[in-house]
Formats: C-alpha cells, sequence, structure tokens
C-alpha cells in the first residue's frame, strides 16, 4: 500500500514533488494558520509519517497517541517543540534541517546587528512620520560594527558562519560561549559567560532552547553587559527573559536589541517592546529566503523517505538513540 505522509502548513512544493515523485501520498493542511493541538493530533492517525512546523507541539501525550508514525521530520533546525526522548522510546525517528538555513540566519542575525546598532527603526520611523525636517547633524547617531568584539552564545553551525561575516567584513574580535573549544581559523576565543557579557559590544545568540538555556540572559546577565551593547537573539525568545530585557532596553543598560524570535510568538501588537525605539522585531524570518526554504523542503522530505523506508535519516535528531 501506498504510504500517506501529512505536511501541517504549505511550505514551498519542492519537498512534495519529490516525494510524489518516489510513489508517496502526499496531502498539504489547507489551513493559512498552524493547526491545533487537537486537530493535528487526530489528523495524524491517518498518516504514515508528519512534517511539522516549530510551531506544532509534538509532546508525550501526541506521540503516545501517534505511536504508529514511522517518521517525523520537523521543518526548522531547532526541535525543542518535540518531546525527542518519547519519540526514542516509542522508535519514532526525527529529522531536521540543518545547515540549509545556516546562511539566511546568520544574515539575518548580521542583518539585527546593523540595524539595531544604526537606529534603522526609529529612524525609518521619523522619516515616515513626517519627522525628516532637514539632514541632522546629532540624530539617530548608533555604534559602528568594524573592530569591535562580537560575543557570541553558542559557536554551533548559524554562531560560526556570523563569526566568520563579522571577522571578515568588519574586522570584529571574536569571543564566544560553548559546551567545548571549537577550532577555527578566526582567533575566536572561548570564554566564560561573564567575561562575554562584560567585553563585548554585540552579543548574539546562537544556542538551542533547552533546560540549561531557557532564560540564561535575565536581570543580572543585563547589569554585567556594557551601556553600547547590541543583543541580538536569532535563537529562540525563551532563551532572553523578556521582561528583563524590555526593563534594560527602558533603562538604557544596554543600548539596543535585535530579535528575530520573542516570547510568546507571535508576539502581541501591544507588547512593551513595539513600543521601545531601542528594539527591532522581526516575525522569526530568520530561515525566510527562498532558497534556504527550498532546501529545507526537499531536505525534510529526504528524511521522510529515508524513515518510510528504514534508512537512516540524512538529518537524524534522535540517531544516536535509535540505530542498533
Ligand atoms: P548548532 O549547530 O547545534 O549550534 C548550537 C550550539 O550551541 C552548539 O555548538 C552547542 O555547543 C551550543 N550550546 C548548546 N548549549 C549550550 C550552552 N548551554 N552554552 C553554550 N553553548 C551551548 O545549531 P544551529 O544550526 O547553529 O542553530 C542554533 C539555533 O538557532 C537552533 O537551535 C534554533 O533554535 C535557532 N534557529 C533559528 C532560526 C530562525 O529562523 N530565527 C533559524 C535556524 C535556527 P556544543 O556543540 O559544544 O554542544
Amino acid at each position: 500500500m501506498r504510504k500517506k505522509v501529512f505536511i501541517t502548513r504549505s511550505i514551498l512544493p519542492d519537498g512534495a514533488d519529490l516525494m510524489r515523485a518516489e510513489g508517496l501520498i502526499v496531502d498539504i493542511s489547507e489551513l493559512d494558520r498552524p493547526m491545533t493541538y487537537e486537530e493535528l493530533k487526530s489528523k495524524a492517525h491517518s498518516y504514515d509519517a508528519l512534517i511539522t512546523m516549530l510551531t506544532d507541539q509534538i509532546d508525550e501525550a501526541f506521540l503516545h497517541d501517534n505511536s504508529h508514525l514511522k517518521v517525523i521530520s520537523n521543518y526548522a533546525v531547532g526541535f525543542n517543540n518535540i518531546d525527542v526522548l518519547k519519540a526514542s522510546a516509542l522508535k519514532i525517528p526525527i529529522g531536521n534541517t540543518p545547515n540549509v538555513l545556516t546562511e539566511a540566519t546568520a544574515e539575518v542575525a548580521l542583518g539585527l546587528m546593523i540595524a539595531a546598532s544604526r537606529n534603522f527603526l526609529s529612524a525609518e520611523r521619523s522619516a515616515e512620520n513626517g519627522l525628516w525636517k532637514n539632514w541632522h547633524p546629532t540624530e539617530h547617531i548608533g555604534f559602528a560594527l568594524s573592530g569591535k568584539t562580537l560575543g557570541i552564545i553558542g559557536l554551533g553551525r548559524i554562531g560560526q558562519r556570523l563569526a566568520g561575516m563579522c571577522a571578515h567584513a568588519f574586522n570584529m574580535k571574536i569571543i564566544y560561549l560553548a559546551n567545548s573549544e571549537k577550532e577555527n581559523s578566526l582567533s575566536a576565543t572561548k570564554v566564560e559567560l561573564s567575561e562575554l557579557l562584560a567585553n563585548s559590544d554585540f552579543i548574539s545568540l546562537h544556542v538551542p532552547l533547552n533546560n540549561s538555556t531557557k532564560k540564561m540572559i535575565g536581570k543580572a546577565e543585563f547589569k554585567s553587559m556594557k551601556k553600547n551593547a547590541v543583543l541580538v537573539n536569532t535563537s529562540r525568545g525563551e532563551i532572553i527573559d523578556q521582561a528583563a530585557l524590555i526593563n534594560a532596553l527602558k533603562e538604557n543598560l544596554i543600548f539596543a536589541a535585535g530579535l528575530d524570535v520573542t516570547d510568546p510568538e507571535p508576539l502581541p501588537k501591544d507588547n512593551e517592546l513595539f513600543q521601545l525605539k531601542n528594539a527591532i522585531v522581526l516575525p522569526h524570518i530568520g530561515s525566510a529566503t527562498y532558497e534556504a526554504r527550498r532546501a529545507m523542503s526537499v531536505l525534510a522530505a529526504k528524511n521522510i523517505i529515508a524513515g518510510l523506508k528504514g534508512l537512516p535519516l540524512e538529518a537524524w535528531v534522535n540517531k544516536k538513540d535509535l540505530l542498533p
């Protein structure tokens, strides 16, 4: 019998085309919103495999109810929305989409560094609101990137790519926090968190969200940062204590923040972050290039094709747990 795959949002079609060419039946949600937990839990009963989004909560109860699934492929590199331990216990392989979105996400981090440090948002708003009366010698002044120190929290794929861009294009000095020393050609130095906070002009977050990273940047950490520091987050919103961030921006404990991710998402439009002149908030667009999203679509599909054949996934999150 032909195997059935369900994709929980309409994504770029390359992956679905590939799966259909392999003889799979592919259905795609027609909703222009994430499915509710209950909708997806019951929908999954009729399928052999799922391509899920980071907004789909695949928890213990979901997996227990859908233990027939042969493979789940998350359309993201982060997989904090999936209870991977439970999936392993049920022998369900979990895939993700690393590498193919590294460039796109590092570009957004760099963009946020520039936008936040050079006041793009408040300057654009003032022009749009008719406050651009003449060229002004002292308005909208920010800080340069060139020659500054960038502190990277989590020197993995995206963190390393950003480090390369900043070292090569802006001659920035790179310091980083990681679980282990990372070999690199950038003379990047591993430091303790306290040293990173005290010495960085720019801080960019690239750790995955888990129990050890949740709210790792809070009140005490903001107090330790330089007053000219620019904090960028393209990882996950929950890594920052957002109330402490809002306070730090209001009290000018730091210069500015550039956020691609928030807690919660979507961020309600009356959230204080939207009122602040020194915060720029993007609606989680890190991987949103045609190049990355196409490649994610294909990689997510390749994971499904392999999983349904009982073969190793190309990007396999719980490989260690499931390989004999
Ligand atoms: P990655 O290659 O796995 O890098 C994560 C790095 O974080 C690893 O090098 C890891 O170090 C380090 N790390 C983990 N826990 C740490 C801790 N407690 N302290 C210090 N370092 C720690 O992942 P990636 O591909 O760069 O992606 C990073 C994250 O970006 C994803 O998890 C996802 O949440 C987010 N993301 C967001 C978007 C977006 O659209 N905004 C797009 C893509 C990814 P070790 O290797 O030494 O353990």
